[in-house]
């Protein structure tokens, strides 16, 4: 008997050569009818024929869908017969009846890599070759539907070859895929000097490989925006590229050509190979093996930050150089915004870099490389950009109204709610200057604009910080409309955050990182909280507070909050001299004389609770670290001094839900170190600062702990908390960066608890 159905898929189904797999699917499965994309980002499928072979196509098109393809929903209405003749992929439909998820950019695939290393295909050594399962697709997109005229693709007319796949179904591949290009129309590569004149050379990749090797730093445009590439292996190029960017020791990520050449410089596991292959193609933190590598590439880590080729241009690039892997890092003056096009990277970067290799396509939206990490053996996002943005998150009730959000300061992104979704931009930045808030405005205006969402109608959404920068776009966009903005606790929007990913309506959580706003006025970042289902919270518990002599001098000199610890434990003159056998003065820039006014600021108002500072004070008092030249350094390096380390059987103590840090400290003054390794006392400091923080929450009857905030990315920290809670009561963000890059996107969670939207 002749049945029909009619399905409707939901995901990132266009763009990514799902309606030539659905006919070959259909035709194989000898159904008729039709494939459509919907105005949105749907499919919908008309399939008529027997009832089993109908069933084997649904299973068929869950399990053989194509390598980009991501199938959020598929619902299966069973319809009469209409009589089809045959099965066709029927013209474009207009009428939005969803929202579309605009597909992030997927790493290069196999196929294509094939065909442009092949002297006999028409993309041989063709940098920009791209299919139905690969390429750009956000970094080229003005806006939806995902049409070729729609992308900066527009300025590329395809040739006759390109048009003939592009029309023909039989071209698995190419069929209507919007992106495709050949060296006869697609953009081109140039190669041009620090002030942009052109040189002529034979082949721009040979050449570019060729400088490369001799010791320049190169400017790459890529994908999402231009990158710096420089030897790896040569101390005095990367000492070079750290002066000139003035970079003194945060780590460089390195790309390599493929994984075989990745294997030769870390430790690659099973899961870290599965990342990184993945469409994502993210940079992943992996331990370093005793190779080549330069030790100035990651000075003080024992991991390396790796990705792999993710465009032909970076895989011919790498595969000319001597190494076969480079130092690859974002083109941008540190704290600035990653350039997009040639002019800003020529006037930002012409002191960095010494040549550009460069090409015709515009970049549409700014993307840098996302980076993951794994923290006791859980991939967990550093930074969430490329591959991954702007994916949303489905919320399990549709949004009153549409919100948008601007996230905290550091590591900052956007997000705007809508229907019955969250869509956090990409990774933007440290929102301190004006650049990077234009750079927050500007993407967030790109989801506003191809969403659809009217602002008179959103709520607005920012941290309760006064003196946050994001807080003056939020401002400036609710007062186009004369409303308020609508303010969120920082670590409440953390756990919002996790809450969000997992569809939870109240949750204990304890967010940990360096600098947050409190509802005291204080500064929290080592918090117990529960959130009700009303939006209700309480502060259950947290570290005690603690001073921070001279604000943010002492997030740069931790010798600062050593000094202050001190100071609220003996007072002025015993801290005095325990300061100068612990030969603090050293560790600041000031000296003794800096060391005195320290102690007497500590005495000021300015507290905080933020595990960043005590772990700041310990990676200080230890000698790990005691001068930060990027966001958690200090605290990022007492991990690597304590994995692995042993549990001296000092313990933490709490009352009244306070985790006792200066009493801790006290102890392990009072123990002193000798005959003790660096690396057990690491371990143990950061396993009860945790420990103590889960107690208080098990105490006040958690069960299970949402944990968010950058220090969520410490393993001995999540492995004490496992240890209490047992693993899978440790839930831990998954989609969502646990710095402050998850906000925006619990701000919009919270308010929706709230009932605000
Ligand atoms: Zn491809
Ligand atoms: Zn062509």
């Amino acid at each position: 008997m002749l049945e029909a159905a009619r399905i409707r898929v939901t995901g990132i189904v266009q763009g990514v050569g799902f309606r030539p797999f659905v006919y070959r699917l259909a035709k194989n499965c000898s159904l008729k009818g039709y494939v459509q994309n919907l105005g949105g980002s749907e499919v919908e499928i008309w399939v008529e024929g027997e009832k089993k072979s109908i069933i084997s196509f649904i299973e068929k098109l869950k399990n053989e869908k194509p390598r980009a393809a991501e199938l959020d929903k598929i619902e299966i209405e069973w319809v009469k017969p209409w009589g089809f003749a045959d099965f066709e992929i029927k013209r474009s439909g207009t009428v939005k009846t969803k929202l579309s998820m605009i597909p992030p950019d997927f790493g290069m695939c196999d196929d294509c890599l094939r065909e442009v290393l092949d002297p006999t295909s028409r993309w041989y050594r063709y940098p920009f070759h791209s299919c139905a399962w690969c390429g750009p697709r956000f970094t080229v997109i003005e806006h939806t539907p995902y049409d070729r005229e729609n992308t900066s693709m527009k300025f590329f007319p395809l040739c006759e070859d390109c048009r003939k796949e592009y029309s023909d179904p039989g071209f698995i591949r190419r069929f209507h895929i919007q992106g495709i290009s050949c060296p006869q129309c697609g953009p081109q590569l140039y190669l041009t000097d620090r002030n942009g004149a052109p040189i002529r050379c034979r082949d721009p990749i040979s050449e570019a490989a060729k400088l490369i090797d001799e010791g320049y730093i190169v400017a790459v445009k890529g994908l999402g925006g231009f990158h710096l590439a420089a030897l790896a292996t040569d101390d005095d190029v990367v000492k070079e590229l750290r002066r000139r960017k003035k970079r003194s020791r945060k780590p460089f990520a390195i790309m390599a050509l493929d994984l075989n050449v990745a294997r030769k410089i870390v430790y690659v596991t099973e899961e870290a190979e599965d990342l990184l292959t993945s469409s994502a193609r993210p940079i992943v933190v992996l331990p370093r093996k005793s190779y080549e590598v330069s030790k100035e590439v990651a000075p003080g880590l024992d991991t390396l930050g790796v990705i792999l080729a993710y465009t032909p241009l970076h895989y011919l690039l790498l595969n000319e150089t001597r190494d076969k892997f480079l130092i690859m890092t974002s083109g941008n003056i540190s704290g600035y915004p990653i350039s997009k096009d040639l002019d800003d990277a020529l006037k930002k970067l012409g002191d960095i870099a010494d040549f550009f290799l460069t090409h015709n396509r515009r970049i549409v939206n700014r993307a840098d490389d996302s980076v993951v990490r794994f923290t006791d053996g859980t991939p967990m996002f550093l930074r969430r950009s490329r591959g991954y943005a702007p994916r949303w998150i489905e919320v399990w009730r549709k949004l009153e109204r549409p919100a948008i959000a601007v996230g905290a300061m550091l590591n900052d992104a956007g997000a705007i709610g809508v229907e019955q979704y969250i869509i956090p931009t990409q990774y933007i930045g440290d929102v301190e200057n004006i650049e990077t808030l234009d750079y927050l405005r500007e993407a967030i205006d790109f989801l506003i604009k191809n969403y659809g969402i009217d602002i008179c109608e959103s709520k607005i959404i920012a941290d309760k910080h006064p003196n946050y920068l994001s807080l003056i776009l939020a401002r400036e966009l609710a007062s186009k409309c004369g409303s308020d903005v609508y303010r969120v606790q920082h670590h409440v929007a953390h756990i919002a955050s996790v809450m969000a990913e997992n569809d939870l309506k109240e949750a204990y959580g304890i967010a940990i990182d360096g600098i947050g706003y409190g509802d005291d006025g204080m500064i929290w970042g080592g918090e117990v909280l529960y959130i009700g289902e009303d939006g209700s919270y309480e502060r259950l518990g947290h570290l005690e507070y603690i001073p921070m002599p001279g604000g943010d001098r002492a997030t740069k000199y931790p010798a600062r909050i050593v000094a202050g610890i001190l100071y609220e434990i003996y007072g002025m003159d015993e801290a005095l001299r325990i300061s100068r056998k612990y030969r603090l003065s050293d560790k600041l820039p000031g000296g003794n004389v800096e060391l005195k006014i320290a102690l007497h600021q500590a005495s000021n108002n300015l507290k905080t609770s933020s595990i960043g500072r005590v772990l700041d004070a310990f990676s200080a008092l230890l000698g790990v670290c005691w001068e930060r030249s990027y966001e958690g350094e200090p605290a990022i390096r007492l991990e690597a001094a304590g994995l692995g380390g042993n549990h001296l059987g000092l313990t933490i103590e709490w009352e009244d839900g306070v985790v006792q840090t200066k009493e801790f400290f006290l102890s392990l003054l009072e123990r002193g170190f000798d005959g003790l390794s660096l690396r057990d006392i690491a371990y143990t400091v950061q396993y009860e600062l945790a420990r103590g923080l889960g107690i208080v929450a098990k105490e006040e009857g958690a069960k299970k702990v949402l944990v968010s905030g950058g220090a969520a990315v410490n393993t001995i920290i999540i492995k004490s908390l496992r240890e209490i809670f047992g693993k899978k009561n440790v839930v831990l963000p998954q989609r969502l960066p646990a710095s402050d890059g998850g906000i925006s996107t619990g701000q919009i969670y919270y308010a929706m608890l709230s009932g605000e939207i």
